[in-house]
């Protein structure tokens, strides 16, 4: 396919400015050493390359999507709806506070939902993804033990089931990464966490439900052994579709929680963004959040005490409680991790979908996701082993290792001839601790006939990788392309285009 600057003509295209109706000014230098590269085309081509770009992606809209970890579900078109009303896109950051009263309260009242439903007292919505979140979350564990003067804590404890993004901010933020074998069951195994714990452990960060999306039975018993040590306990919530509404990680001890809006609260992740990993701490860590937070004012008696505060949470949306909403900085933030409030439109559309599932509905997507991954599972198990025999959460993880001995057909190879059936692949080799391993997520927002047409491919896969190894090495042959070299890719992206 051709780029955009492949195509067209020099000197023909859309006019992209209007006739100039000012006087010209003649400026003596050149105000550019070089031609400055547009591409010139007419909106016809413009549309189609866009339309031909989209065609080779694979998106939630196209077909099922079941990448493990990732939650792609429906985005609900409503929430794009709400986002895109003129009160919310005609905006600045810079205007005065009274003249964007109902956007802070989009953010006030978001906040509030997401405290509720994890269990927390405080909330910052800058954080513009679930790593963003991480590093965040660690940077208030830092500041809390750095306010009491406990410098020795420099250790974070990383099961080694833990997301890769997870040791990455722990080292980002200066840690020293700890990582701790997980147990036969797949859950953390509670000796080696004694073991690993001391007066050097700042944190643990834990992924509940786990990577390989069980439940941690022990998890009282974990945070426990985190706080008797002087720690503090790291809720990654990225996997928070399996609980949200059922159980909270504030509950269990957790003192700090990111969330991935992205992954699920049903905004888009988009093409490596915009997403939002808001972070969520207890009363304790409040001080230390980043940016500024909505405090409310009342005309009477000035910024409303936090008791109070606390009070007027949840009233019903139309009562008349949230008055004038201002914002500070925390007295001893950590300073802005992005700029002003985040992505905000993010924000709206992850809002709008609390509004619209509202107290029932909340858990009930978080039930039927379950449901979901469990009914999978049951209906594949026969040919396709297992990593872990219990009742799964969200998602589950299958070992290929038998299949890849037997006939030497490999997790990718399975994974590649999905393709073929238009389903994207599921996450592969992932967790590190499974070999040949197919993690599926299937989300609540697939209808019970999709996951069986989808059972019935994996099953036609088996069968045809029995029958023709060789065939499976080749899958897929009816893409946009065919296997890449994602070694090279990674290593020597090219990101830039050299005009001749
Ligand atoms: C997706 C994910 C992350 C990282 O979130 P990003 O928004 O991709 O940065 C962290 N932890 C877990 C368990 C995840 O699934």
């Amino acid at each position: 396919m051709k780029l955009i600057f492949e195509r067209g003509k020099d000197g023909q295209g859309c006019t992209l400015l209007p006739e100039c109706d000012v006087p010209e000014i003649a400026i003596d230098a050149p105000v550019r050493e070089k031609k400055l590269h547009l591409p010139h085309v007419s909106e016809n081509e413009l549309s189609r390359h866009y339309t031909e770009l989209a065609k080779q992606v694979h998106g939630v809209n196209d077909g099922f999507y079941p990448l493990g970890s990732c939650t792609m579900k429906y985005n609900p078109k409503v929430n794009e709806e709400a986002a895109a009303l003129p009160g919310f896109t005609k905006i600045h950051p810079l205007q005065p506070a009274h003249t964007v009263q109902g956007c802070l309260e989009v953010l006030k009242r978001t906040e509030e939902m997401l405290c509720e439903i994890t269990g927390m007292d405080a909330m910052t919505l800058q954080p513009a993804a679930g790593a963003h979140g991480e590093f965040t979350g660690l940077l208030l564990i830092k500041a809390y033990h750095d306010s009491r003067g406990d410098k020795k804590r420099t250790k974070i404890i990383v099961p080694d089931s833990a997301h890769g993004t997870n040791p990455a901010s722990a080292a980002m933020c200066g840690f020293q990464v700890i990582s701790i074998p997980s147990g036969e069951d797949g859950c953390v195994d509670l000796d080696r966490l004694r073991e690993a714990v001391g007066e050097d452990t700042a944190g643990l960060m834990l992924t509940n439900p786990n990577t390989v999306g069980l439940f941690d039975k022990n998890i009282l018993e974990i945070t426990a052994i985190i706080h008797e040590a002087g720690g503090l306990a790291y809720y990654d919530g990225a996997n928070l579709n399996a609980v949200m509404g059922v159980v909270r990680p504030g509950d269990m001890g957790f003192d700090v929680v990111h969330l991935n809006l992205h992954k699920t609260f049903s905004t888009p992740h988009g093409g490596g963004g915009p997403g939002s990993g808001p972070v969520g701490c207890k009363a304790f860590l409040k001080e230390f959040l980043p940016g500024l937070q909505p405090v409310l004012k009342s005309e009477e008696h000035g910024e409303i005490a936090e008791d109070e505060e606390r009070a007027l949470r949840f009233a019903v949306a139309g009562a008349p409680v949230l008055r004038e909403l201002a914002f500070a900085a925390p007295e001893h933030s950590v300073g802005s991790v992005k700029a002003f409030y985040g992505n905000f439109l993010v924000v709206v559309k992850a809002m709008t979908y609390l509004l619209m599932l509202g107290r029932e509905g909340i858990p009930e997507a978080s039930r039927n996701a379950v449901l979901n991954a469990n009914y999978m599972m049951e209906k594949l198990k026969d040919l396709y082993p297992m990593a872990y025999s219990e009742t799964c959460m969200h998602e589950f993880v299958m070992t290929l290792e038998k299949m890849k001995h037997e006939i030497d057909v490999s997790a990718m190879d399975i994974a590649k001839s999905l393709l073929d059936y238009g389903i994207h692949p599921p996450t592969m080799y992932f967790p590190l601790i499974v070999h040949e391993a197919l993690m599926i997520e299937p989300t609540e927002t697939e209808s019970r006939e999709t996951l069986d047409e989808v059972i019935a491919v994996f099953r036609e896969i088996y069968e045809k990788a029995h029958e023709n190894p060789q065939a499976a090495h080749e899958a897929p042959v009816g893409t946009y392309v065919r296997r890449l070299d994602e070694v090279r890719a990674a290593r020597k992206p090219i990101l830039r285009y050299e005009f001749q």
